[in-house]
């Protein structure tokens, strides 16, 4: 289809999407023991029946029906609305979406409604990276610095970083964006395994999942900490002894902690070495997350967060407290693309790597399209920087990510990988599915 011709949104449809994960203990952490992973997922249906926009956001099952209400509260603001609007300037179409002021009072930018906005928005740039026929990664590394920061509402992040000012950081990597095409493409994106360390698995398990890790490239891995520091240390351990001390670990307390008990329990943890902790404390206390940072910075333990970071003000004041030294944005808590890239410019200006929370369904598919963007347009390095990477649900997906030698392999197929297969939303569809109906 030529991209001169108007397509118009016609309906959307929501769907709620469990996968049983609780079964086999995938996913526990200290603050969420046997989570149900999944989709509050939307597809946008358009006036050609050829072409559909699919997005979602995850959870981890009870209130997945919260969010797909939702994404259904903001049909109006999408319905009859076209593709082209949203081509011709991503930003107003993203401000438009998160304006209707009834339901601002229920965020504002944040929250269920956030979450809910956040699947719509994907939707849309699936839609347009299906419609340009190109991988999402591929189609915004295309984008002028001027189209590129178009994408962006720069409300409440303008005291720190300007529209001229950002342009400039992107025009100065222009030149060279071609040869990080090729180095992508060539080498894929650097990613991290997280799928030896839930809370919860044997120790044969642990050493097993430790030598398949090593065995499939990965030179950082991840653990769950935070329950009980004996067990932490008994983990930790075995995962030392499996990898040695030239690969990185990284442990991730899922916000269990009090700022002062998170310090304590890292000094403990240090004699393994960790390269950062993660959600240490409540996402939203930057102050607290601060504390943590310069008190550990003596034990060359940086701080990680950003998976609950609910909107770019979060992360703007995260930045300017130095309160993160990795930051981890997630591709649905965030409202879409366009957010994301908002953070992402924030992250440069602040020379903090992006690090993206993924994992969970689907996760992983979108990240990959993000860090790459980072990669080739906003940062221009992938120096200390890794993506998350966890090894389930991804054959539910149409175009599921692709790890060779430890890294993601860029995608090639139109769209941001986001489409679930039919047959896997009718099964796992909650709560009729057959999986659910057993
Ligand atoms: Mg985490």
């Amino acid at each position: 289809m030529s991209s001169t011709s108007v397509t118009t949104i016609t309906r959307i449809t929501v769907d709620d999407i469990r996968f049983p994960t609780s079964q086999h203990l995938d996913g526990s952490d200290a603050m969420s023991p046997d989570p149900d992973y999944s989709s509050a997922y939307v597809i946008l249906h358009t006036d050609d029946p050829l072409l559909e926009g699919h997005g979602h956001s995850f959870t981890i099952g009870r209130g997945t029906e919260i969010i797909c209400t939702a994404i259904k509260a903001h049909a109006h603001l999408v319905i009859g609305r076209t593709l082209e609007e949203f081509i011709s300037n991503p930003g107003t179409f993203w401000r438009h979406l998160t304006s209707d002021s009834q339901l601002r009072w229920i965020g504002p930018e944040k929250g269920a409604i956030h979450l809910g906005l956040g699947a719509i928005v994907n939707a849309l740039w699936d839609l347009y990276a299906k419609r340009e026929g190109k991988p999402l990664w591929k189609l915004i590394s295309g984008f002028t610095p001027e189209q590129f920061i178009k994408c962006i509402d720069f409300r409440y992040i303008s005291d720190v970083l300007k529209p001229d000012e950002a342009l400039n950081m992107l025009k100065k990597l222009e030149s060279t964006k071609s040869e990080r095409i090729k180095q992508l493409e060539e080498q894929g994106y650097p990613a991290y395994t997280t799928s030896a360390g839930w809370l919860g698995y044997s120790d044969d398990k642990i050493r097993r999942l430790c030598r398949e890790a090593l065995n499939d490239g990965f030179t950082h891995l991840k653990i769950k900490v935070g329950r009980d520091l004996e067990d932490d240390i008994r983990r930790i351990k075995i995962i030392r002894d499996e990898v040695g001390y030239d690969k990185r670990i990284m442990v991730d307390a899922n916000q269990v902690w009090d700022v002062d008990q998170a310090i304590e329990w890292m000094k403990n943890l240090a004699q393994f070495q960790p390269y950062w902790i993660e959600e240490p404390t409540s996402p939203d206390d930057i102050l607290g997350h601060a504390k943590i940072s310069e008190a550990l910075r003596s034990y060359n333990i940086g701080v990680a967060t950003g998976e609950h970071g609910m909107n770019r003000i979060l992360f703007k004041q995260m930045l300017q407290a130095n309160a993160l030294q990795f930051c981890q944005i997630d591709s649905c808590r965030l409202g879409g693309v366009n957010e994301v890239l908002a953070v992402l410019l924030l992250a440069a200006k602040f020379n903090v790597p992006v690090c993206p929370h993924a994992g969970g369904v689907g996760l992983c598919e979108l990240v990959q399209h993000l860090s790459m963007i980072d990669f080739i347009v906003v940062s221009g390095t992938w120096e200390n920087r890794i993506t998350e990477f966890v090894d389930h649900l991804h054959e539910h997906f149409d175009d599921p990510c692709i790890i060779k030698n430890g890294r993601y392999v860029a995608p090639t197929k139109p769209g941001y990988s986001t489409q679930m297969k039919d047959d896997s939303r009718q099964q796992y569809s909650f709560p009729n599915g057959p999986i659910w109906k057993k």
